[in-house]
């Protein structure tokens, strides 16, 4: 089957065909987090939308490098520019070096958004650790007449760059419109224009976190590090750059500003993908605004929003369950039906497990081979329009629905070929597992699992029933297990 993928690109509004510049090769660049809190329920979308992405691409036999970056530095207290460092104000705040928090922080990403299954990228760079190169970069744009130094700090001059380039052409905001509502703020008075922003910093006498540079010791503005990083891993022109849609504007419209005004004078990406925000009866869930849900404690159920925990899976397939340009609404019976959903659609992986099918005993039926096998493409269908991980879910339902009926009975697996039945085998273990990435979450722990057993055993003893009891132990101590008769009760321990 052909799988042409079909993405909506931001920059032109529209979906298109993915065609990656140096095919098999595609380069992917995602704004990663900023870790200076706990990963957030916000960070989870992001995270498992692109995830799937990488994941599918792969499918389709591309080399993806996958670069996602960890902010560490620059990331002022909101996006005017103003402020303290988020890490640095922490670091103050709990005495600590601010590696100290940034590996803290990363160490809690990483955890969280790994239960998710969310695969590692090929290269997780750090701002702090790329400052010569966001200091090169600076240069060009020095250079190019598209920036001033002013009192050791450096911005980007935007009515500068506006003359010859559309700044505003990724958020299709208006420079004019954004000129008339943006306010002089306190403290801006460095900046020729509202609407320039920080490449460089210059650094307080009290500011922790500082570098040398041409212009004295300071920092890089936040959105400078994205711009450098990805063209030193991915070049000066790769195929797609993703985020958050929050991070649309200003971020990534910066990003393409300093990538065309420094020596490259390319968008950087081709295709910039956005994924859109989690809400809480229709307002946006994040920081700021208080109203989100760390990861941990979704997993824990310890939250005054939440009735109950949930499990990682669940999380995963409640993010799925939803194309990724939505709005997505977080609820407790959102979260239960997401409960639901994923345990049907893994119940189904145990059920083609125990399907049986021989070649010998089958007189294909045509009508029906035809009928699971647009089925089957149907579950690719959806992924291949714009990542629609929603109607991929559904169409797994529908396949679902058959291979059920074929394992009770109700539709003779023998009417179906060989080809017919490894594909729609394939097809589900491909893209449940592999694709959506999702996975058997046990339920029940074991110490609950054996103390049944140990149950069991006790009244075949006392029934003197011995050969249960041998199977009992032999069965136990094939995993590991013994049991140990003792005067005070049965117990069991690992074999040593
Ligand atoms: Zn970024």
């Amino acid at each position: 089957m052909q799988h042409k993928l079909s993405l909506y690109n931001t920059l032109t509004r529209k979906k298109e065909v993915f065609e990656p510049l140096h095919a098999p090769f595609v380069g992917m660049y995602v704004c990663g987090p900023t870790v200076y809190g706990e990963p957030h329920l916000g960070h989870a979308r992001s995270a498992v939308t692109f995830d799937v992405l990488y994941r599918y691409l792969k499918q389709l036999n591309y080399k993806v490098r996958y670069v996602k970056n960890i902010t560490d530095v620059g990331h002022l207290e909101n996006d005017a520019d103003e402020g303290e460092d988020k890490i640095q104000k922490k670091a103050k705040l709990h005495h600590l070096e601010p590696m100290e928090v940034v590996q803290y922080y990363t160490n809690l990403y990483q955890r969280d958004i790994g239960k998710l299954n969310v695969l590692s990228p090929d290269i997780e760079p750090r701002a702090s650790g790329h400052i010569i190169e966001q200091i090169q970069m600076i240069e060009e744009i020095l250079e190019n007449g598209m920036a001033y130094i002013e009192n050791g700090s450096v911005y980007f001059d935007v009515p500068a760059y506006h003359k010859n380039h559309n700044y505003g052409k990724l958020s299709g905001r208006i420079v004019e419109d954004l000129l008339n509502n943006t306010r002089e703020l306190e403290g801006q008075g460095e900046k020729h224009s509202p609407l320039d922003f920080a490449l460089w910093k210059k650094a307080s006498p009290t500011h922790i976190m500082r570098w040398p540079s041409p212009w004295g010791d300071g920092f890089p503005g936040w959105h400078l590090e994205c711009s450098a990083m990805s063209r030193k891993y991915l070049g000066t022109m790769f195929d797609i750059h993703g985020g958050g849609l929050d991070l649309m504007f200003p971020h990534h419209e910066c990003e393409i500003a300093q990538s065309q005004a420094s020596h490259n004078h390319s968008d950087s990406a081709r295709y910039w993908i956005h994924n859109n925000m989690i809400t809480v009866n229709g307002q946006k869930m994040g920081k700021s605004l208080g109203n989100f849900i760390n990861l941990s404690d979704l997993f824990s159920g310890n939250h005054p929003m939440l009735e109950q925990a949930y499990s990682p899976m669940t999380i995963r397939f409640f993010i799925l369950q939803a194309h990724y340009r939505s709005t997505l609404d977080f609820s407790n019976e959102a979260l239960q039906a997401a409960r639901k959903g994923y345990t049907k659609l893994i119940n189904g992986l145990r059920v083609l497990e125990k399907l049986q099918y021989s070649e010998a005993e089958a007189t294909p039926d045509e009508k029906l081979n035809q009928e699971l096998l647009k089925l089957s493409e149907d579950c690719y269908r959806g992924l291949n329009d714009d990542l629609n991980t929603a109607r991929t879910i559904a169409s797994l339902f529908n396949l679902l629905k058959k291979i059920n009926s074929l394992y009770l009975g109700q539709l003779p697996i023998d009417a179906l070929s060989r080809g017919t039945f490894d594909t729609i085998r394939n097809t589900y273990n491909e893209l449940v597992l592999d694709v959506l990435g999702l996975r058997e979450e046990p339920t029940g722990d074991l110490e609950n699992m054996l103390d049944l057993v140990l149950d069991f055993y006790k009244e075949a003893k006392e029934a003197k029933a011995y050969d249960k009891v041998d199977v009992i132990r032999a069965e136990l101590k094939k995993q590991g297990i013994v049991i140990k008769d003792l005067k005070t009760g049965i117990d069991w321990a690992y074999e040593e």
